[in-house]
């Protein structure tokens, strides 16, 4: 690699915190933490198993010299061992272009099951490795990017661009999209601006059938948004959203037959970390705190055991994170993993998976649609400094504010326009 291509990666750690990257795999944390780390085994994520996404595949064939860009400058940066790009077996053809660009890597091909692109499984398919209850990844050295946060990292190390845009796939009954818009863009002027109108009976969910939420179309895109899905809800799939957890749980103590199903096809569970939601259930009627021995804290939300596995309509998942929230995090109390040898009789094919949810994959125009809001909202969500005032001219990419700790990531202006400042956060005004 030449001098030029060398210089493309001088960023720094703090640089990639000031630029306002976070992993686009769906929890949103801060890429310069994971950067900090040792790295011994690099996993590039390109399985994007929640039903009906496209944007990483999108990504992969048509922007894939800004994800080498971002592969890149992780190897060059953390010289891991070991870097291995897992894809689905399936969708193949969306990576060729990158394969056929990197060197001294190895591909993984999963088949296509429902949760595999989950951290904690992937790492399980791809070293034949189970973290053990209470630790994460970089405790054994490895780190996971997801291919849209290697494009932001790509686009950071060789462009100077910061994460003021994402990328997100919206679907529809009929027609699927490829959208980039600014972060902080509402809901609306993206369904606007393709022109859906929203018809009786069709919910909006952000971010995936499986782990997203039903948001309003005056809710914003923020950082983790991958996904806006307008979805007409099966009768099981609409309770789970609307019922409040109280009613959850009254569902639960008239419903629950303990067949345990919840577990049997629970994907954390079936790696060997003792998370029982069946038993959770149980402790759900005598001893709430219980539920902790039987593994509340190492549920991933991915959703299964609700949309999937529950013959009775039960919602474990919106019931274990009710009471996550309502317990402190005391961290978990097992160390061992459980002996499970059943997991490969008890994955979910995503085909049966789309069949539950009644929905089908439409493959999205292969141009994507630019959106250019005239007005975005950024959330301030941690303690930290403002560096604008009201009424104030920006241009995109300008900082507008610094947190007063190093976990959280800058926030940019991801347009320009005029500052107005409120209590939830920073309007931005063309
Ligand atoms: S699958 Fe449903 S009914 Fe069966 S144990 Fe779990 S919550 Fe209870
Ligand atoms: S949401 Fe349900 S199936 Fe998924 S990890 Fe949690 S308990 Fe297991």
């Amino acid at each position: 690699m030449g001098q030029e291509s060398r210089e493309k990666i001088m960023l720094s750690i703090e640089d990639i915190q000031k630029y306002g990257i976070v992993g686009c795999g769906g929890a949103g944390f801060p890429s310069h933490i994971k950067l900090m780390n040792e790295v011994k085994t690099f996993i590039i994520n390109a399985v994007e198993c929640e039903p009906l996404l496209w944007t990483d595949k999108y990504l992969a064939l048509n922007h894939y010299e800004e994800i080498i860009n971002g592969i890149d400058y992780v190897i060059r940066l953390k010289k891991p061992e070991k870097t291995i790009l897992c894809i689905k077996d399936k969708f193949y053809e969306y990576f060729t272009e990158l394969i056929k660009r990197l060197d001294n890597i190895e591909v993984m091909r999963m088949k296509d099951y429902y949760p595999a692109g989950d951290e904690l499984i992937i790492i399980n398919e791809a070293l034949g490795l189970t973290i053990s209850p209470g630790k994460i990844p970089k405790d054994y050295g490895i780190l996971v990017n997801n291919i849209e946060t290697l494009f932001h990292l790509g686009n950071a190390a060789s462009k100077n661009r910061k994460m003021t845009r994402k990328y997100l796939t919206v679907t529809t009954k009929t027609k699927s999209y490829i959208v980039s818009t600014p972060i902080g863009t509402r809901f609306r002027d993206v369904l606007a601006k393709l022109d859906i109108k929203l018809k009786e009976n069709e919910i909006l969910i952000e971010n995936g059938l499986m782990t997203g939420n039903s948001i309003s179309e005056d809710s914003f895109i923020n950082s983790t948004t991958k996904a806006l899905i307008v979805y007409n809800p099966t009768r099981v799939y609409n309770e789970i959203v609307s019922f409040s957890p109280s009613r959850q749980q009254r569902r639960n103590f008239t419903a629950c037959i303990q067949c345990s199903r919840c577990t049997d096809l629970c994907p954390r569970y079936l790696i060997g970390h003792p998370l029982k939601p069946h038993r959770i259930m149980r402790c759900m009627m005598n001893d709430e705190k219980k539920a902790i021995d039987f593994g509340l804290f190492l549920c991933s939300d991915c959703g299964l055991c609700e949309i999937y596995a529950c013959p009775m309509g039960i919602a474990p998942r919106q019931i274990i994170r009710k009471l996550k929230n309502e317990l402190e995090n005391k961290g978990t109390l097992h160390e061992n993993l459980l002996k499970t040898n059943t997991r490969k009789f008890r994955l979910v094919s995503s085909k049966s998976l789309y069949k539950r949810l009644a929905v089908t994959s439409k493959k999205p125009d292969s141009n994507e649609v630019c959106i250019n809001p005239e007005t975005v909202r950024l959330q301030i969500k941690s303690k930290g400094s403002l560096l604008v005032s009201n009424d104030e001219k920006v241009t995109e990419g300008q900082p507008l504010w610094k947190p007063d700790n190093t976990f959280n990531v800058w926030i940019n202006a991801t347009i320009s326009g005029k500052i107005k400042i409120d209590s939830e956060g920073i309007i931005i005004k063309d």
